[in-house]
């Protein structure tokens, strides 16, 4: 994907259809925006029929492990056989939900691009964290937990998700998003060799998509409820 391009990535998470797939066949080539669509597991392959040849395809999990006794599990050389390209890891509901650590959160973004996936890695403080000030000091140990300890010429997406933000209609405010982008970015650009994208999620739709991506270092935006409105995604794919 060129560096210059903006990436919109939707997160279905355990929602959509086959259905919705098909009215997603109907979206438009988005001029400046690479589009990134992750589904349910089981939508993987349909999706890859379905689905305009623009639009990649991601997951929205991986297991840790790359193989063995892990009934349930799906390995990231599994999503890879699908034409799958990206995966979204360390996803606040993986988190909260699922116990996931930064721990695992690294390992899984190893198994990852050790099957040529692009990880999308998910960040962000809590409510609370936000209320205490932490914010900067979250995001610091969640990078140093987990993107800090890949090799440095690896290809990787960061998604910078106040967990407050997502699915709440809430949103930080400009200034806010500007000042944590560039904290990450600073932060990321100490480590890697390129320009790692940064993208901003929580509570983004078709009506504020062009103010945030007007936000310095926001590469891009990753959409859960809007993502699963044909006609919202595809405005905010063309935004
Ligand atoms: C998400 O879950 O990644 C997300 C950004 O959700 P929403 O857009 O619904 O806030």
């Amino acid at each position: 994907m060129k560096n210059n391009n903006k990436i919109i990535a939707a997160n279905w998470k355990m929602n959509g259809s086959e259905e919705l797939m098909k009215e997603f066949s109907q979206l438009t080539r988005a001029k400046r925006n690479d589009i990134i669509i992750c589904p349910p597991f089981t939508f993987l392959d349909s999706a890859k029929t379905i689905l305009p040849d623009f639009i990649k395809i991601g997951a929205q999990n991986c297991s840790e492990e790359e193989k063995g006794a892990f009934t349930g599990e799906i390995s990231a050389s599994m999503l890879q056989e699908k034409s799958v390209s990206h995966v979204l890891i360390g996803h606040s509901e993986r988190r909260t939900l699922f116990n996931e650590t930064d721990d695992i959160i690294l390992k899984k973004v190893k198994t990852a691009i050790k099957s040529k996936l692009t990880p999308i890695v998910c960040i962000g403080e809590t409510l609370s964290e936000k209320e205490a000030n932490k914010t900067l000091q979250v995001l610091d140990s969640q990078i140093n937990g987990s993107l800090a300890k890949i090799e440095p010429n690896e290809q990787v997406i960061v998604a910078y998700e106040p967990v407050w933000a997502i699915g709440t209609g809430l949103r930080p405010d400009e200034n806010e998003i500007k000042e944590t982008h560039l904290y990450i970015k600073t932060k990321l650009n100490q480590h890697f060799d390129t320009d790692i994208p940064i993208l901003y999620g929580g509570s983004a739709n078709s009506e504020n998509c062009s103010q945030i991506l007007s936000i310095d270092n926001v590469g891009g935006l990753l959409v859960g409820g809007a993502s699963l409105k044909k006609h919202d995604f595809n405005a905010i794919c063309n935004c």
